[in-house]
Formats: structure tokens, sequence, C-alpha cells
């Protein structure tokens, strides 16, 4: 199975993980190997060559020449690159997907509907590379003109998560690529295949139609390249997704040489279900928000409050229908699975943890709490534990695995309170059919979080609002809305067109 997957998408058992440009792939074979492992199984699926330091400059160097061509070429031009890419990952989107849930552990439609969002910003930006506005604002001066106007930025560095192999670099490299920038990525090592899966498919579609290096990648087997790639001044912005306690080490890093950067950090993201919510819709999205991806995104449910009324009701379904999930657990790429693998050992051993954290204080397990060990790989049960308090620390911590904590309420107010109350600002939502109760919800003294939804779950953003979160997810916003001006700079221009000088604030200057 994954021999036909990699064959399908020209991958090779050893494989390397550099794209210097020129068409040319790394011949570095000493800078260590990365050897994403099948989690469902447990064997390494293929060896990935990491980058040397000699083939991290050499990437820079191709990228900053490659900028002064790009930054001229129109932006409807560079959006036709980008359509290409989209087009060319359309026709191996089954062989993406494929590989995307045998490396990082997703279920297939997961895999192919991550594929579907990098589809999907690709026809954003595409239109996107249309409407690059800026304002035009009435001079207090005659005989003056002036307005703003966005100019490419240069090379754009992303550094992505485990969890979304390809789409966190489809969001943030298309906008770029639209904007005039040169895109050098550097993936998760534990799932380096589909980054150089995905680079085939987008470079050989950019080199037939004639355009030139727009996407560079490098591979690092421990992490002293990428710190290096985080200090170098010669990237404006760094684009990181992935954990707060990683993301708050590389904000601090580009703050400290005035670079820009923009964090997709950890969630912990609540679901608010009170006594009017219809349950039909709440209890599909609470198991979707919670099992989905093993527990394994950054919106994924972890914290559940139910109205004291209807809380029996609510975890007795809740419980059934993880019963149902159970039966369904096993290998990602099989159309039946419902639920696949942790990612990682260590994923099984910090769910494990948390478990237990939770039973120490007092938490009871409602369903779930063990890992499967009747096969191979990296299998848990999705869990729900009632019992704990919001303000214990397991509870205010993002275990990245399928528990979910539920916890009653009595007024909105106070679920709103205890909703907001964790370092973390990703995703929320509320089901309700009060409209009262959602503008609440909504409202500026509501939900704290970068997205709010209601009568729809935490998980699964669609690429046209702009994705990000508050507080310790790191405050930046990628893909759809506006999010495309943190890839430009943005410059003032004021034209004087009269035969005088006017100063502006009737300042009077007489020489
Ligand atoms: P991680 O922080 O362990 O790793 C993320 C990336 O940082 C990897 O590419 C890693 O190699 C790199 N890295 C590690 N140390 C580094 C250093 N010192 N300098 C530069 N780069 C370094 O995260 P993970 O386990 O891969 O992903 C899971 C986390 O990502 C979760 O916390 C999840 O919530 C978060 N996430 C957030 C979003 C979002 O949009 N907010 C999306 C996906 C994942």
């Amino acid at each position: 199975m994954s021999h036909e997957i990699l064959t399908a998408l020209g991958l090779g058992n050893t494989q390397s993980g550099t794209y210097l440009g020129h068409g040319e792939w790394s011949k570095t074979t000493d800078a260590g190997t990365l050897n994403p492992v099948n989690p469902a199984t447990g064997e390494v699926i293929a060896s990935v060559h990491a980058s040397s330091a000699a083939d991290y400059d050499v990437i820079v160097k191709r990228a900053q020449e490659a900028f002064k061509v790009w930054r001229t070429t129109p932006a409807p031009r560079r959006g036709e690159a980008v359509r290409l890419c989209g087009e060319a990952l359309r026709k191996h989107k089954d062989a993406l997907g494929s590989l995307v849930a045998l490396e990082m552990g997703k279920i297939k439609p997961e895999g192919d509907g991550e594929v579907q969002e990098m589809i999907d910003i690709a026809d954003f930006a595409v239109g996107q590379s249309r409407m690059l506005y800026g304002y035009t604002m009435h001079s207090e001066r005659p005989g003056h003109r002036m307005y703003e106007q966005y100019q490419p930025l240069g090379l754009v560095g992303i550094i992505s998560a485990f969890n979304f192999p390809v789409a966190v670099w489809a969001w943030n490299a298309f906008l770029a690529a639209i904007c005039g920038d040169i895109c050098i990525w550097k993936p998760s090592p534990k799932t380096p295949l589909s980054a150089v899966a995905t680079m085939k498919i987008c470079n050989e579609a950019l080199k037939e139609a004639g355009f030139p290096d727009i996407f560079f990648l490098f591979n690092d087997a421990g992490v002293e390249l990428s710190q290096h790639f985080v200090d170098d001044h010669r990237i404006p912005l760094i684009s990181f997704t992935g954990s707060t306690k990683v993301g708050r080490h590389v904000g601090e890093r580009v703050a400290k040489r005035m670079g820009r950067s923009l964090l997709e950090l950890g969630g912990n993201n609540a679901i608010v279900v009170d006594e009017t919510a219809d349950l039909k819709l709440a209890i599909p999205a609470i198991v979707f928000g919670a099992v989905g991806t093993a527990g394994q995104r950054c919106t994924t449910t972890r914290r559940l409050f139910v109205h004291e009324s209807i809380i029996g009701d609510v975890t007795d379904k809740l419980v059934a229908a993880y019963k149902q999930v159970e039966g369904k657990i096993g290998d990602p790429t099989l159309a039946t699975t419902l639920m696949g693998p942790l990612n990682s050992k260590e994923g099984v051993q910090a769910y494990l943890a948390a478990v237990e954290k939770a039973k120490a204080t007092g938490g009871k397990v409602l369903t779930g709490g063990a890992a499967i060990t009747d096969r191979k790989g990296n299998f848990v049960l999705p869990t729900i534990v009632s019992g704990v308090k919001n303000s214990d620390e397991v509870v205010q911590t993002e275990t990245f695995a399928p528990i979910l904590y539920v916890m009653p309420f009595k007024t909105l107010d106070e679920a709103i309170e205890l909703q907001n109350s964790v370092p973390q600002g990703l995703s929320s939502a509320i089901f309700t059919q009060n409209l009262k109760s959602a503008e609440q919800y909504l409202s500026a003294a509501g939900s704290d979080c970068g997205i709010a939804n209601v009568n729809i779950g935490t998980s699964g953003a669609e690429i046209g609002g702009a994705f990000g979160g508050e507080k310790e997810t790191g405050g930046g916003r990628e893909s759809g809305s506006d999010a495309w001006k943190v890839y430009m700079r943005r410059q003032t221009n004021t034209t004087n067109y009269s035969n005088s000088l006017p100063l502006a604030q009737g300042i009077k200057f007489d020489l």
C-alpha cells in the first residue's frame, strides 16, 4: 500500500528533502536522515535526507535572486502560477491525500480534505491576485495625491506542524506567491514525505509552464538549521505553525531581529451547549470536533460546557456515539475507518499521562481512557472525562489527543467566563436556539477566541475566513479575508502635482 502511494507521487524509498531551485534536488547525504513512521503500524515508510547548512545557503541565495524577478511580475500573472499549482493538486488529490493519511495518520477523507483546502486556497489566491487593494486618501494639501500601496515583502519562511502537513504550507505559500514573495518551507520532521510530494507536484507544474522557482524546501534532522532560519535577517517574515512552547521561542527570536512573525499556535477549544440547544446538531458536532483527526487538530474540541439541566442526557448520548467510533478505529487509509492512530508514541504517552492526571484531580472517565494494545500502532480510545474543574492544570493544557472534559454550568455568563479562562484563544462554539444567547456569545463580552461559531463546532474552518487565535495561540491570521496583507509591506505615497510646496499641518518654513 505504502509503496503504491509513494510510486503514484514519484517518490522512492530514499529521497532528498531539499529543493535547491533550478530544478535541482540536493545530493546531500551527510546531514542526517528523517525516517517517517506509519503511525498505524510503526513501520518506517521511507527515508528522507535532511539538508546541510550549505544547502540552506544555496536556497536563500537562489530565493533572493528569484525575488528580484518575481516582485516585478504582474500580480495577476503570479496568480496564474498559483492557478496551475491548484490544477496540479486537483490531479494528484487522491494520491497526496493518501500519503497524508499514511504519514500523519488522519483518515483518508481528512487527508483528501486537506488537499482540497490547498486547492481552495489556490482558487482564493488567484482571485486575490487581482485585488491587492490599497486605499486612496484625500490630501489636506492642494495639488497633492495621497494613496497607499502594498509591495512584495521578500522571502517568507514557513515552519509547519505535523498535523496539517500540507495545507498549512498552501495557506501561506499561495498567498505569499501572489503577493510577489518567495517561500522557503521547513516542514515537520514527522511528515517530510508529504512536503517533498507537494513540492514536486507544484514545482513541476510551474516549471512546465516556464515560471521561475518560487517555492523552496529544506528539512532539518535536528533544530540547528531551523534556529538559524528563524534568526536569519534575510527572511523578513517567519510564519510558524506549531506548539505554543516552540512558537513563543520562535516569536521572541524573530522579534529580537525586528522581523515579522505570524504565529499559529496551540488551542484549548470549547463548545457551550445551552438548555435550548438542538442536540441533533450538537452531538455530531462535538463528536467530530473531539474525535476527528484523533484529537490532533489545533481546533479540536477539548472542553465541553453543558447546561446543568441537560448534562446527563448529553453525556449519555456522547458516550453512545463514542462507542460507535470505537468500533471504527483502525488503518486511516481504509474507507471504513472513523478514527486513526495518534501520530507518535510520545503522543500516546501524553494521552495516558493526561488521563492519569485528570483521575488524580477527581476526574471520572465516562468512556475510553486507555491505549489500544491488541495491535501495532499508536491507537488510543477516544475519551470523555467528567468531574474535573476548568481551573485544573490538565484542563488548562492542550493535550494533543482525543480527550474531552465535560463540565456543567448554570448561566451563560458563567459558561462564557469559564470558556475564556484558559491561556489559549483559538476556536469556540455555542449550540443554542436562543437568539439573545447567540448574540451575547458573539458580542464584545462574549467569546475571546479568534474563531467563534453558532450551531457548528470548533473545527473544520473554511479557507475564506481569516484563521487564527488570540492570547497564547499567537495572534496570527492566515488564509482568507485580508490575511494576505501580512505577506506585503505597506507604503503610503504622496505626489505633489502643483507648482508650490505647501507643508502639512499649515507649517510655514520661509527660506
Ligand atoms: P511543534 O511545536 O513540536 O513543531 C512545529 C514545528 O516547529 C516543526 O516543524 C518543528 O520541527 C519546528 N521546530 C521545533 N523546534 C524548533 C526551533 N527551536 N526553532 C524552529 N523551529 C522549530 O508542533 P507539532 O507537534 O508539530 O504540532 C502540534 C502543535 O501545533 C499543537 O500545539 C497544535 O495546536 C499546533 N497547531 C496550531 C495550528 C494553528 O493554526 N493554530 C495549526 C496546526 C497545529
